[in-house]
């Protein structure tokens, strides 16, 4: 069959701090260097629709949601030693602030400022839409999603002189009509749901590999080498079974 797959890691704060949203600076290091010498190629989120469409064998993207600080002070300069690109997904109206959201951590924790937005977009990193104040779009009428949207396009427009081309919708959450509206003019959005991205995967819901999954790194570089199919299915039997109890 014509088409590669993906797979698209998630990550958001690299710390030192408990909950499945911080990963710790070394593993963090150690995550990536293993991705670094598995010789899977990464790409850019602007080019994983032609990988999935007619490339061949399988590649990784690197994404972070929230535009944590600690992405500028910790993770970047990892990836940039490694010659590693990324995408982050930035709540617009936060940003030189704290995360202030449902699920944030008390006490909050900071994002970057634009000033670093800026400074690291000149340094290749890429940043995509998590909306402007990092609401749930399924809760969401069209109007109020279209809003959301476009206020952190514009923001991005006026901050780094260009429109964003990927988006991540909070929490992962989207409806019909969100997806109908994060399609236009935008290459992809991406979700939570625990999977690699293949030819028949919609553009417009992309799975992702949360990294929380993989602090085990005999796993991840099992994963890595191919042989990780097994688990990604457990987890993802597990993720369904705790959703029906929670
Ligand atoms: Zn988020």
């Amino acid at each position: 069959m014509m088409g590669g797959t993906v797979d698209i890691l998630m990550y958001h704060s690299i710390a030192e701090a408990p909950g499945p949203t911080s990963i710790a600076p070394e593993l963090f290091e150690a995550q990536m260097m293993a991705l670094a010498t598995s010789g899977l190629p990464v790409l850019r989120m602007d080019d994983v629709p032609a990988h999935l469409s007619g490339g061949q064998g399988r590649a990784v993207a690197i994404t972070f949601d929230d535009g944590f600080r600690d992405f500028a002070e910790v993770a970047w300069p990892v990836l940039r030693r490694l010659d590693l690109s990324a995408m982050v997904y930035l709540p617009t109206d936060c940003m030189d602030g704290t995360e202030r959201w449902d699920g944030a951590h008390d006490p909050p924790r900071p994002l970057m400022t634009w000033n670093e937005v800026r400074q690291l977009a000149s340094d290749g990193v890429d940043f995509g839409n998590h909306t402007a104040t990092h609401s749930d779009l399924s809760a969401l009428d069209e109007a109020a999603i279209a809003n959301e949207l476009g206020t952190a396009d514009a923001r991005m427009q006026r901050e780094l002189g260009r429109r964003p081309l990927h988006c991540a919708p909070p929490y992962g959450r989207s409806s019909d009509a969100a997806r109908r509206i994060m399609a236009r003019d935008r290459l992809t959005s991406v979700g939570t749901r625990l999977a690699t991205a293949g030819p028949s995967s919609d553009l417009h819901d992309l799975p992702r590999l949360e990294m929380y999954y993989f602090t085990n790194l005999i796993r991840w570089r099992a994963h890595l080498e191919g042989r990780g199919g097994l688990y990604l299915q457990l987890r993802r039997a597990f993720r369904q079974i705790r959703s029906q109890i929670s």
